[in-house]
This record gives structure tokens, sequence and C-alpha cells, in this order.
């Protein structure tokens, strides 16, 4: 978003009334960027995949129950109390979308990336996943099915890549800095 965006306009407009009115203040903003920007992003996730790849037990109760399996790691930022974690294999493709808005799983992901919150990528996604995942430049075979997760105030998804071939002597931190976000909404693999 650039500066001088129309969203960026009416979000300092809105952030100075919230600090006018007391309902807020400066602090609070600055304190919630630095959590954004810092502490809370995709090698979150990341990690929670590299653990899984590493231990089958992990792998087992990622897919079991995801916001319980994450919960040792304790992750900042919220949005995932009911978070459903699936997995790709030689068969499924999983790609993740939000049709009605932008519903993502912050504590392992960070903020959405604009192209999520995108119209065309909300309904297209669920209409013809294979050519926008193309448009990506992910091909999937056809003979792989692909399944698309809409997620809602509700459920939050997370897509497990499969761990690339030629990764068996690298340990969970070499694993884990492999792992793009896309690979983890489903619009990329490893
Ligand atoms: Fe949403």
């Amino acid at each position: 978003m650039s500066e001088h965006s129309p969203q960026a306009i009416r979000a300092e407009a809105l952030e100075s009334l919230l600090i006018d009115q007391g309902l807020l203040s400066e602090s609070d903003v600055d304190e919630t960027l630095t959590l954004f920007n810092d502490r809370v992003g995709p090698l979150n996730g990341a990690r929670v995949v590299a653990k899984a790849w590493c231990d089958p037990e992990f792998r087992a109760a990622l897919l079991e129950d995801g916001t319980a399996a994450i919960e040792p790691f304790d992750f900042q930022g919220g949005e995932v109390q009911k978070l459903v974690v699936v997995a790709n294999s030689a068969d499924v493709h999983n790609v993740v979308v939000c049709t009605l808005c932008s519903c993502y799983p912050w504590a392992l992901l960070g903020l959405p990336p604009a192209w999520y919150k995108d119209p065309a990528y909300r309904s297209r996604i669920v209409r013809e996943p294979r050519r926008v995942l193309e448009e990506f430049g992910l091909t999937v075979p056809e003979s792989r099915e692909i399944r698309v997760w809409d997620s809602s105030a509700e459920v939050r998804y997370l897509v497990l890549p499969e761990r690339p071939a030629g990764t068996g002597d690298l340990d969970e931190e070499a694993l884990a800095a492999l792992v793009p976000r896309e690979a983890m909404i489903g619009v990329a693999v490893l």
C-alpha cells in the first residue's frame, strides 16, 4: 500500500480519530505494528511445517487438531482458535481462500498478502483453481485433485506442503528457512 493511496489516507484518518477520542493511544498502534512486523510472520508457520516433516507424532497431532498442536509454540497474533491443517500428497493439492473477506491464520503467517484479499482471487480460485494456480506459476498435475478450503471467522487453514526431495540431512531450522508463505496458502510448492 503506498503512503498516499486512498486506503493509507483513510487508515491514517481513522487512527487520528481513534487517538483523539481516547480509544487508542499512539503506543498501541506502534506495538501492534511491531508485533506483526517483527514477531508474527510466515516463519512461524514454516517452523510448524518443518517440525511436521521431522516428527511423525507431531505431524499426526497437527492434522488431528491444529490449534492444540501449535499451543506449545506460544505464537502471538491470534486468529488460530480453530486451526485446520491440510496436508498435500501425491493425490491431493490443497489451497486456501476466504471467499467472504480475508480470514487468515495470523499467528502462523502474519498479515495476508494483498492478492489474498483481491475479489478476483477469492472468486476465481473456487471456480477455476487449476487455472488460477497456473497464473501463480504452479502447474498441478491433472492426476492430482485440487481441494479449495474456504476460511471463515471460525476456521483458519494452513497447508502442509510436501517435503522436497533431497532434504534428508537438513535440520528443522534449515528446513523452515525453505518454506515460503505461498506454499502454506497453497499457491506454490517447494
Ligand atoms: Fe474472511
